[in-house]
């Protein structure tokens, strides 16, 4: 019995052991190839990962040369831009000053064959030709002031002056006109005393002219213009009421962009009469006094408001 235990007791535990590093080298292995296989794995995701950014790095590359290109193309379009606006402005201001001197000796002539004895036929003909010369005229003036807009050279001379004044000045002369037409030019309520502000005489009552032109343009015979002035917080302000052919709600706001004519007013022969430019720059210039513009009209056929409002001071 000693001499088996001696011998198999050690046989056993030489074979457990045995068995126990078989059993461990194997797993091992096992173990080692599931790891390899990983590592391979990853490793061909990186590579694609890589593979993946330097296509991208090279299409970057690609695209910012292309974007080099169009922005030297837009770089040398602006410059053409610039070159052909230039152009623009220089031909307008030509043909402005060509155009501006015979049509004042066509217009001055007429004039003067007016005041000879002539017949009735002649003399409606030669009046014809002086409202030609005059709308021509305010074309002219109207060009002139958008070619100096574009160009940023309108030039404000501001003085201190009289917001009432400037009224005072021209509603004589406009009120021939509403007479003509036979419409009521009537200046409402009671006139504010010592209504000053800081603005260019010239081109403030060029926009009161505008606006109280229109109004009258606008307005059937028979009906009326309405004219009041006002303080207004810190602004003085101008309101012009007419009970004219009215602004569909949808262009109150578009009647100020240049060349822009109301496409719901059925009247051709009005339309005819204008070049959609007078209120573009009103717009402007009471733009560059730092007021504000506007116009409302309940509907067509209803009348509309017209009215702008400057920096009292
Ligand atoms: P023009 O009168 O020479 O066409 P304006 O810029 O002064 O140019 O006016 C633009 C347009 O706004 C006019 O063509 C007209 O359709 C509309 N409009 C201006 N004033 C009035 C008004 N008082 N009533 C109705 N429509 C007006």
């Amino acid at each position: 019995m000693e001499v088996l235990a001696i011998v198999f007791i050690p046989m056993i535990l030489l074979l457990l052991g045995a068995g126990f590093l078989v059993v461990s080298q194997v797993s091992g292995f096992v173990q080692s190839g599931s790891l390899n296989r990983r590592q391979q794995f990853s490793n061909q995701i990186i590579q694609q990962y890589m593979i993946q950014m330097a296509m991208a790095q090279s299409q970057i590359v690609q695209r910012s040369r292309e974007l080099e290109v169009l922005s030297s193309k837009l770089v040398f379009s602006n410059q053409e831009l610039g070159r052909l606006n230039e152009m623009k402005s220089k031909f307008l201001s030509m043909v402005v000053h060509d155009v501006r001197t015979p049509l004042a000796s066509i217009r001055g002539f007429s004039e003067l064959l007016l005041k000879k004895s002539i017949g009735a036929k002649e003399e409606q003909y030669l009046k014809n030709i002086v409202l030609s010369t005059d709308q021509l005229g305010h074309l002219i003036s109207d060009l002139t002031d958008l070619a100096m807009i574009e160009a940023g050279k309108l030039k404000m001379e501001k003085a201190r002056i009289d917001f009432v004044n400037i009224a005072r000045d021209i509603i004589p002369g406009i009120s021939v006109n509403a007479q003509k037409k036979g419409v009521e030019l009537v200046v409402a309520g009671t006139l504010p005393s010592d209504l000053m502000v800081n603005g260019d005489r010239f081109r403030l009552s060029q926009v009161l002219m505008n606006l109280l032109n229109n109004a009258i343009k606008f307005t059937p015979a028979g009906k009326r213009v309405e004219l009041t002035l006002r303080a207004e917080g810190r602004y003085a302000a101008a309101y012009i009421k007419d009970s004219g052919i009215g602004i569909h709600p949808s262009e109150t706001k578009r009647i100020f962009e240049k060349f822009y004519q109301a496409k719901y007013q059925k009247d051709e022969k009005l339309r005819k009469q204008g070049w959609g430019l007078g209120l573009s720059i009103a717009q402007e210039i009471i733009r560059s006094h730092k007021g504000e513009i506007g116009a409302a009209s309940p509907g067509l056929g209803k009348g509309s408001t017209f009215w702008f409002k400057v920096p009292a001071g």
